[in-house]
């Protein structure tokens, strides 16, 4: 079945740029820039920049990165991995990537936000021209940063936001919040949300990812465009439903909700319980580079939990409604997306 689901045409819209790395490609980075890493060969690094199953919670997954950043505060380092996860998407026929990343979180005093979304555009658009894959980018606020650091970001988001017109030519498109949720509550950032949305801009927000259902309220509240995550849902029926009914999408991330114990168990899911409930539901990657994951399983780990294969392949053709595009960049993917599946369904039957 992984051929077939690898064959299919899909888009990853919840795929976090710094957690994309490849481990081999974060050596080679490290070297160059002259940082210290506690293994020399790529194997033995994945122990350190790659979740263990044996990962407690989201806040041991998110300390990883603590040692990825250094590396990739330069410009270089941003160029190569933005170029490198298109070419992991073009692998897997992903044919549109929504990466996300926080710019502060990437920035020095040589390298400010905007020289990071800059590195991260030529990364993407050198990507497209090589392995065809298109993408976008969207900004990522930080819970556990202060008022002025999410508003360097914003400023960031404002500076380059562009509704992407042409869908090969790689823009800024979105708003996103990311952090721990438990300790910093989303309504404290509705300010930002409101703004985005005065100024025509896309937004999605982390919520309902590991704990309760309230930022997933204030979500829904400042009316976000998507929902990250959100898992919690399943303790309230009424709120399901009214996803549905609102037809707000969830970027749902299977292998990552596993590892970060944000579900006990990966039967307990409730992906395919969202999906029967009418809610639009995409499949995402989060963090390829350290779940050790690539799309094409989560797919898989779907149709684990029971999703069929006319399931799947809906659900891939459908995640086109979804993405942070005009309309008629929506369409023309979708259009494309359909007549590949029937390709690969005809080529199953023959
Ligand atoms: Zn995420």
């Amino acid at each position: 079945m992984r051929r077939e689901l690898l064959k299919l045409p899909k888009t990853d819209i919840h795929c976090h740029l710094d957690g994309s790395v490849r481990p081999a490609t974060l050596l080679e980075l490290a070297r160059r820039l002259k940082i210290k890493l506690p293994a020399d060969n790529a194997e033995d690094l994945k122990r350190f920049v790659q979740v263990s199953p044996t990962c407690r919670s989201l806040k041991e997954f998110l300390d990883i990165f603590e040692l990825i950043y250094p590396i990739l505060r330069d410009p270089l380092s941003v160029e190569r991995i933005a170029y490198e996860l298109v070419e992991d998407c073009a692998k897997e026929n992903t044919r549109h990537v929504e990466a996300r990343f926080a710019p502060v979180l990437q920035e020095s005093a040589k390298f400010p936000c905007e020289q990071v979304v800059e590195a991260a555009l030529k990364g993407l658009r050198r990507g497209f021209k090589d392995f065809g894959t298109t993408s976008s980018i969207i900004i990522c606020m930080i819970r556990s940063h202060g008022p002025k650091e999410n508003r360097r970001a914003f400023d960031t988001l404002k500076k380059f936001f562009r509704a992407q017109d042409t869908l090969e030519e790689p823009c800024v498109v979105a708003l996103d919040l990311a952090g721990d949720e438990a300790r910093y509550p989303t309504r404290d950032y509705a300010a930002f949300y409101e703004e985005a949305r005065a100024l025509g801009m896309w937004t999605t927000c982390h919520a309902g990812e590991t704990s309760g259902t309230e930022n997933l309220r204030t979500a829904l509240d400042l009316q976000v465009g998507r929902i990250g995550h959100g898992i919690h849902l399943m303790e309230d029926q009424k709120l399901v439903a009214e996803v549905a009914r609102r037809k707000v999408p969830i970027e749902i991330g299977i292998s990552s909700n596993v590892l970060t114990k944000s579900v006990p168990d990966l039967m307990s899911h409730p992906a395919l319980d969202f999906h029967r409930a009418g809610v639009a539901i995409t499949l995402n990657t989060d963090d390829r580079g350290i779940i050790g994951s690539d799309l094409t399983r989560e797919y898989e780990q779907a149709l684990t939990l029971g999703f069929t294969y006319p399931e799947l392949q809906r659900l891939a053709i459908d995640s086109t409604d979804h993405l942070f595009l005009p309309a008629h960049n929506r369409q023309k993917l979708r259009r494309r997306f359909e007549s590949e599946a029937a390709a690969v369904l005809q080529e199953q039957k023959t």
